[in-house]
């Protein structure tokens, strides 16, 4: 097939908004998959995905298609993007291997903040782009009213936005169509020094880092040496194929192809999503562009419930490490938790899958302190550093100043959530930055929020204060000073690092006086008394106390029924599982995480 005949394109929406239904849809349609291959939701590879019904690996997909109004055949590549603000860079990069997107709106919900999120990375990437409202079957579906929306955003015509329903398949020809004559094929030609983007890359124990390429110039050859542009590192190809979906060997992969590449790469650093890879004896003269390194943003601890469980945790984070170059990790050891880990990811939601994925892949029970931002730090003595471990952070006497990320959130609401949701900001400490209007109902207002509140809690906030129609998005802004202070908890007078935090100095007493509270109600009570207290270096803020408990809970059942007896200890047992003997007091898994629930 023909250059002119290639279509690389994406599926860009908000979550749930049908993505995942179309692209199922477009398989069917280009008969890729044969209906026992084809279950549903193909491209979303991983049973975590399917879970949690997000995507979080790209794929690529070749498929053929035959067009109705040119007769001609055409082969498209269907590339996936994750959906979630998380993956923005990742979101991006598959983006750029691309010549244009299918942005799916739901005919019900209309535009939501990552639907906008999302646009602007097309435009960014200068892509073509073909609205389609999806669900138009729903009873409560109002195509009319968001074709008004996306025609004001795009300022397109009413009849450039296509009627979709996935889940009937209704549309989906149009939208076939609308690929043949709206999304131009790639430029670049298949003689110039060699040009492809690594848009993603797997770990294979056998045949070691699987990189998913778009080829942009030239074309790459099995047996060809290879260069990675920013890292310098040389190898040799062993094998280059497409999915079509199931991996097909080819020798070569030229212009607009985009599929798969080996070459012995042991190392998942060595070919870094974003990188060109060129010809080492005919070496491009620059990479293409937007290669960017990924920094994690949110940090916390993971402690086996289980001491001896130390090395298979350890071994759990070097191969998730190897699919995953943005996963952080290094030793930590606190006093309270003993050996553990200190690990760094991009966002709270790929916090949660690492942490469920070592528990479900690797059966090892967890303990896991509340997330922290990473700050910075200027002592005194005018030394700089930076801290992503709250108890960690030095005594505020030798504090000159402390610095924190901000980011821009975006968020879009109804009309008559406005109020709830400035209060929600505003008690985040939040700065207002702007409001828009999009139409009568829908507003978009944005603020400038430190990053550790919206790691504490503010999108369940704001998802209960506006009855789940808020959605929310944000990007990093940069670092401002703030005034700080780590608060540290005592229990039974003993000071429990994995539990300190960061706050600030204004919400500090109020801060102090609810975890201490909290903390009484989640530790179960113990055979003595216990205080537990809230300190700012030497001084104590807040105090409430854990009283010992009143008698043998198994004494009123001695001589009694004896399967209750036994329900009472399994019960017993159920509730120790996450405990952790922290001193001489056994603390569970959620007073760990006590600090994010504070409002
Ligand atoms: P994604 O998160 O964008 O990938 O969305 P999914 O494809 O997973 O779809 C989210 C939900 O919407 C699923 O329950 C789908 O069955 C449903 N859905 C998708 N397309 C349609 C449609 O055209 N009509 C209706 N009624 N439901 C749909
Ligand atoms: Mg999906």
């Amino acid at each position: 097939i023909k250059q002119e005949n290639v279509r690389n394109f994406s599926i860009i929406a908000h979550i749930d908004h049908g993505k995942s239904t179309l692209a199922d849809r477009i398989l069917e349609k280009t008969k890729a998959l044969t209906d026992r291959e084809m279950k549903e939701q193909f491209l979303d590879a991983m049973d975590l995905e399917r879970e949690r019904g997000i995507t979080i690996k790209l794929n690529a997909v070749q498929l053929r298609y035959e067009s109705q109004h040119t007769g001609e055949d055409y082969l498209f590549h269907l590339i996936d993007t994750p959906g979630h603000v998380d993956f923005t860079y990742e979101v991006s990069r598959s983006l750029a291997a691309c010549d244009g997107v299918i942005l799916v709106v739901d005919a019900a919900q209309g535009i939501e903040a990552q639907t906008l999120a999302n646009l602007y990375l097309a435009l960014d990437n200068d892509l073509e782009i073909i609205p389609v409202i999806n669900k138009v079957d729903l009873p409560a579906a109002d195509p009319e009213g968001v074709s008004k929306e996306i025609e004001d955003l795009l300022g397109v015509t009413s009849d450039e936005v296509l009627w979709a329903s996935a889940k009937a398949g209704k549309g989906i020809n149009e939208i076939l169509e609308a690929i043949v004559h709206r999304v131009p094929a790639p430029e670049g030609n298949p003689d110039d020094p060699l040009k492809a983007l690594i848009f993603d890359s797997l770990y294979d124990p056998y045949r070691g880092v699987i990189a998913s390429i778009s080829v942009k110039e030239g074309t790459v050859k099995v047996g060809q040496r290879i260069r990675m542009m920013q890292t310098g590192k040389e190898f040799e190809v062993n094998e280059l194929g497409v999915f079509n979906p199931k991996p097909t060997a080819k020798d070569q992969l030229t212009v607009g192809d985009v599929g798969f590449l080996t070459a012995s790469i042991k190392n998942v650093s060595d070919s870094r999503v974003g990188d060109t890879i060129t010809s080492a004896n005919k070496p491009a003269a620059e990479p293409l562009p937007g290669y960017k390194k990924l920094n994690p943003m949110v940090f916390c601890g993971l402690f086996p419930v289980d001491a001896s469980n130390y090395n298979d945790l350890r071994e759990a984070l070097e191969r998730l490490e190897l699919n995953d170059s943005s996963l952080q990790y290094e030793a930590e050891t606190s006093q309270a938790l003993g050996f553990g880990f200190r690990c760094g990811f991009l966002g709270l939601l790929h916090m949660e899958i690492i942490q469920e994925r070592i528990e479900r892949e690797f059966g090892i029970q967890m303990i896991t302190t509340a997330p922290s931002v990473i700050y910075e730090v200027e002592s005194v003595d005018g030394e700089e550093f930076t801290v992503d471990n709250p108890s960690l952070m030095p005594d505020p006497q030798s504090i000159k100043e402390v610095r924190e990320p901000f980011v821009n959130a975006t968020i879009m609401v109804p009309n008559e959530y406005v109020g709830s949701v400035m209060e929600i900001c505003q008690k985040k400490r939040g700065t207002f930055q702007d409001m828009e209007y999009l139409d009568d109902n829908r507003v978009n207002i944005t603020y400038e929020i430190p990053l550790s509140e919206i790691v504490y809690d503010f999108f369940d906030q704001l998802k209960s204060q506006t009855k789940g129609y808020a959605s929310f998005d944000y990007e990093l802004e940069g670092y401002k000073a703030s005034n700080l202070v780590k608060m540290d908890i005592w229990l039974n007078g003993d000071t429990i690092d994995a539990l300190s935090f960061i706050v600030h100095r204004d919400f500090a007493f109020e801060r102090g006086k609810a975890i201490t509270h909290k903390l009484k109600d989640l530790i179960p009570r113990q055979q003595f008394e216990v205080p537990v207290q809230a300190a700012i270096g030497n001084k104590i803020v807040a105090r409430s106390t854990i009283k010992a408990m009143r008698k043998n809970v198994l004494a009123k059942c001695y001589g009694g029924d004896i399967t209750r007896k036994r329900k009472l200890l399994e019960k017993q047992k159920e509730g120790k599982k996450r405990m952790k003997m922290v001193g001489s007091v056994e603390v569970p898994q959620e007073a760990f995480m006590a600090v994010l629930e504070m409002d």
